[in-house]
């Protein structure tokens, strides 16, 4: 489908971007030209911060079970469009329709715990000395931005924006230039939901917004979702700017897997966890760590990973330059040593051949050192490395910079205990290839993969988007007179 030019999404309207600039959006299905998306200026930027600024004052004193009446509308219409939410989510990302159908659903599981927040920020009250009361309120930081990656068009904005704006912030987002319409969407479907005019914003653009975000005085915090090279850039040049910042960032998980683990179902885990999304999932399982001999749970992941075929059970990837530096990958290690067990390169989709595509692709016999055991490669691929002992195993998981998951394919508690005692990640899985925690459990990684304090989802969230008040009461004279005074 041939989507209008996109505008920014300000004081509740759409407007168009201050500058000519534009980049196509290009459909990593077929090719297809989508739309063109508007590389707004600083000055389009102050324009969203100042309609923020406005809608602050009234939506931060309604009350929180009045704000989250939005959430729960807005649960019910991301129920109603959900197909369509998700045919739009495939488009311009490349995932299968159940893929997406998959994100939509989580989107509404994440605005389901944004739904819930009055029961967790209900404060404390105690009396402190004779008729003195200290109480504690989480009180909205302001106006907060949230800059968001392209492999989940809907979830990751749907990671910050309900909490954020149900806790009384309101919000200014910065989608994925390569994937800029969903967020569009989104906003529709908050305006219909009753969200004011002015709390939920869009700014278009590339580099230079996220510098102007990072900059932006009248910004209280920042969150950032994408690769550890810009969460680095991000998390530096915000709370240099004395802003709050949690900047999540690239991953490299390792699944370790036992001689005793079950061959059919890890087989099945580790061929979904490394092929789902096109493998452009910051948890998707990228090395594999065989401990002893399990030539024969590698022979069934070879059997699982042929059953998934481009362009049916597999998505595109983002883009050309993806596939081709995924393939590069490939191809080093091959030509390092590395044996390709299932070959994914060259995939072609017939009546799609504009599409980018790389089916799933087993590299055994890899060795630490080279760059497909080390670095996040995006795509399709699981690289198989090999070693005697389990403490090796964990030795290699925690050589690795990043920190987002780890998992142990293993029938024995003790070892699973052992490797989750050991593995240097914020989320581990024990037989599960994608260890995502779901609400009310936070999601974010450690290390590399992670820069800040606390998590992005959950109820971690609250002390990210909210600052704590203090206010020590006493109402009668015989309180008296004591040192409080
Ligand atoms: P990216 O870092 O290229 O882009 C993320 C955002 O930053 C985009 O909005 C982009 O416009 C902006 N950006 C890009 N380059 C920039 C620069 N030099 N300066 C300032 N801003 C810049 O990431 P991506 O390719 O969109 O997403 C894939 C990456 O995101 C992977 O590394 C993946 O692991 C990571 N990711 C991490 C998590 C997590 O929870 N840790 C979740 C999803 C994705």
């Amino acid at each position: 489908m041939k989507y209008e030019s996109l505008k920014n999404y300000i004081g509740g309207k759409f407007v168009d971007a201050s500058t000519t600039r534009k980049m196509p959006v290009i459909s990593p299905i077929d090719g297809k030209h989508l739309s063109d998306v508007p590389m707004s200026s600083s000055e389009d930027l102050n324009n969203a911060v100042a309609a923020a600024k406005k809608a602050f004052p009234g939506w931060s004193r309604t009350p929180i079970k009045e704000r989250v009446q939005v959430f729960f509308r807005y649960k019910y219409l991301l129920e109603k469009h959900l197909q369509e939410l998700a045919e739009l989510c495939s488009e311009e990302n490349g995932k299968t329709i159940s893929e997406s159908i998959a994100e939509i659903e989580k989107c509404i599981e994440l605005t389901e715990f944004a739904t819930s927040l009055p029961q967790l920020v209900t404060g404390e009250l105690l009396e402190v000395s004779r008729g003195v009361e200290c109480r504690t309120e989480h009180v909205p930081l302001g106006v907060v931005a949230s800059i968001v990656p392209f492999n989940f068009p809907s979830m990751v904005p749907n990671w910050t924006l309900p909490n954020a704006i149900a806790l009384g912030n309101c919000m200014i987002i910065k989608p994925s230039e390569k994937v800029p319409l969903s967020c569009g969407r989104l906003a529709e479907l908050l305006k219909e939901a009753g969200l004011p005019d002015g709390v939920f914003n869009i700014v278009h653009g590339d580099v230079e917004i996220v510098e102007a975000i990072c900059d932006h005085p009248q910004i209280e915090a920042v969150s950032f979702v994408g690769s550890t090279k810009v969460a680095k850039i991000v998390y530096q040049r915000a709370t240099g700017n004395y802003k709050r910042c949690l900047a999540l960032g690239g991953a490299k998980n390792h699944l370790m897997v036992l001689p005793d683990a079950i061959p059919q179902m890890t087989a099945q885990n580790v061929a979904a966890s490394m092929s789902g999304c096109a493998g452009q999932r910051c948890m998707a399982a990228s090395a594999m760590v065989g401990v002893g001999n399990v030539d024969h749970i590698i022979d069934k992941i070879c059997d699982e990973a042929r059953k998934i075929i481009p362009g049916q059970n597999l998505g595109a990837v983002i883009s050309k330059e993806s596939k081709e530096r995924i393939e590069r990958y490939i191809t080093e290690a091959e030509e390092q040593g590395a044996n390709i067990l299932v070959d994914g390169r060259n995939a072609v989709v017939n009546g799609k051949e504009k599409g980018v595509y790389v089916g799933p692709t087993v590299i055994d016999n890899v060795t630490p050192d080279m760059a497909v055991a080390t670095e996040e490669i995006f795509g399709p691929v699981i690289s198989i490395i090999r070693t005697k002992t389990v403490d090796e195993a964990i030795a290699i998981e925690n050589a690795n910079p990043y920190g987002n998951a780890a998992s142990v394919f293993t029938q024995s508690g003790g070892i699973a205990r052992y490797v989750i005692d050991r593995s240097s990640a914020g989320m581990i899985g024990v037989n599960v290839g994608v260890p995502v925690p779901r609400e009310p459990f936070s999601f974010g990684g450690w290390n590399e993969s992670k820069f800040g304090v606390g998590d992005i989802t959950g109820k971690s969230s609250i002390e990210f988007w909210t600052k704590l008040k203090k206010s020590t009461v006493k109402w009668n004279a015989e309180a008296g007179v004591n040192w409080m005074s």
